[in-house]
């Protein structure tokens, strides 16, 4: 079997719909499971929607749902025709959206349990909808409502799916409609609690989503369909010259996806690693291209890297010892500060005196230096940026960092990591000069590209 998870593009209309009926038709021999997104704009849509009710302005946020409701009705009509029993679902489910977001308004609060069930609504709207456009194309398609299937703790917006159970649930709710020959088709980004509460596992999660399905089925490859033809050198939008990657590695892929590459969310080669899945990063509007396989081994190019990613909205955090030289357990404390307030710490960099290191939510920085007071001061600074080359070739290549810093020469860099594996070189500069930098960069190391390894 294989897994083919189709992004908010891919399903943004009844075209796009049309064009993924098109596509998994295909590959009806090869037994697909399929996992859809919500249609594009849609879960910022239902963010606003829970937002503005919880501000208690409940008319702003149900004429939101409105516009989304005409939206899946339209697309419905476009794809099935007039007042279907698809619509009839679609109504029920934005009853049930504007009850909640009247709940919202009443309670005048909007907790992130809330917000997961609210933006639930994207990916439930959208598999109903894939799955009935299917059907009326001739497919054996049946609805999974995924909140059977993704066991998740309850740490809502960022749940961690609960893989033992949920591969359990895989066998016992996937496995068999596959072997009836019926194609399975569920929403990403969304879960539940052993208790059955809904949860999302991080926004762009459903490509986790898709490699948590295929892991647990042993699928032959996981199929990742967006909008541009597989992993690019760097971030088309910054850079139009971005070439494609053939091929790249696990390892690769997944310091890309952490350090800003969109494309894929970072977690998705977790599961792929794990039972050795390939990973495919596929244009559903250009179907017949080739795109990005992602594999355990990669391939070697004559290029230094692989790609150039960045990640913006960063702050830099500098905690500087209050006794001048480092005690023994100094880095600990800090770690340790960092770790009760769940805040992930990215690049670290340190001296004598001081630790420097950058986190991308300076929510808890508050709480974290009023905790670190007797130890040490804390600094922060916002609206920095990291920028990670990435590429298993850096091993042992030596006058790579002198060609990198020169090529941004009159760019201020405020931090810099090369890591023991060697496979990025990982440094912050403020977010404005990203475009500027990416742009150098790609043009010092890919205006020349291997042909073997990039399009
Ligand atoms: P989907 O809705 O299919 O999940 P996303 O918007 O999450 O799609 O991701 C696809 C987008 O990622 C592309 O349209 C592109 O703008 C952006 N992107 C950022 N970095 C890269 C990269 N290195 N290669 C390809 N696309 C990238
Ligand atoms: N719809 C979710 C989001 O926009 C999940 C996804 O598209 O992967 O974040
Ligand atoms: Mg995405």
């Amino acid at each position: 079997m294989i897994v083919m998870k189709f992004g908010g593009t891919s399903v943004e209309s009844a075209a796009a719909i049309d064009r993924v009926a098109c596509i998994v038709q295909e590959r009806l021999p090869l037994k697909p499971v399929v996992v859809v997104s919500a249609m594009a704009k849609i879960t910022d849509q239902l963010l606003a929607m829970g937002r503005t009710a919880g501000r208690g302005d409940l008319q702003a946020a149900l004429d939101l749902s409105r516009a989304a409701r005409e939206r899946h009705f339209a697309t419905a009509t476009e794809l099935l025709g007039a007042d279907t029993a698809t619509h009839a679902e679609l109504a029920a489910m934005f009853n049930a959206l504007d009850e909640l977001l009247r709940g919202i308004s009443a309670v005048g609060e909007l907790t992130p349990r809330t917000t997961d069930n609210v933006c639930s609504f994207g990916e439930r709207l959208s598999s109903v909808l894939v799955t009935a456009a299917f059907g009326a194309r001739g497919m054996p398609a049946v609805l999974v409502d995924a909140r059977n299937v993704i066991v998740t703790d309850a740490a809502y917006t960022k749940a961690v799916p609960q893989m033992g159970e949920t591969n359990d649930r895989l066998q016992a709710h996937v496995r068999p409609l596959l072997e009836r020959g019926l194609v399975p088709v569920m929403g990403g980004f969304m879960g539940a609690t052993r208790q059955g509460v809904t949860t999302t596992i991080g926004r762009g999660g459903s490509d986790f989503s898709a490699a948590i399905v295929g892991a647990g089925l042993d699928a032959e490859r996981i199929e990742i369909w967006t909008d541009v033809d597989g992993m690019k050198t760097t971030d088309p939008n910054l850079c139009p010259e971005a070439r494609r990657i053939r091929e790249i590695s696990f390892e690769e892929a997944a310091e890309l996806a952490y350090f800003g590459a969109k494309v894929l969310h970072p977690a998705t080669v977790v599961p792929a690693i794990q039972k050795n899945i390939p990973v495919l990063v596929l244009n559903s509007r250009n179907p017949k291209n080739e795109g990005t396989r992602i594999t355990a081994r990669g391939v070697r190019s004559t290029n230094v890297f692989k790609a150039i990613a960045a990640k913006k909205r960063i702050t830099i955090v500098d905690v500087v010892s209050a006794r001048m030289l480092m005690a023994h357990g100094f880095l600990k404390s800090i770690f340790e500060v960092f770790d009760k307030y769940r805040c992930p710490v990215d690049v670290v960099s340190t001296s004598e005196v001081s630790v420097s290191l950058t986190v991308d939510s300076d929510e808890v920085l508050p709480a974290i230096a009023a905790e670190l007071r007797d130890l040490a001061e804390v600094k922060y600074e916002g609206h920095k940026a990291i920028v990670c080359l990435v590429g298993e070739n850096i091993r042992g290549i030596p006058g790579i960092a002198a060609k990198v810093f020169t090529a941004i020469s009159d760019i201020n860099v405020r931090m810099i990591s090369q890591g023991a594996s060697e496979i990025n070189i990982t440094f912050v500069i403020e977010e404005d000069a990203v475009p500027e930098a990416v742009r150098r960069l790609h043009a010092a190391f890919f205006s020349q590209a291997d042909p073997a390894v990039f399009d």
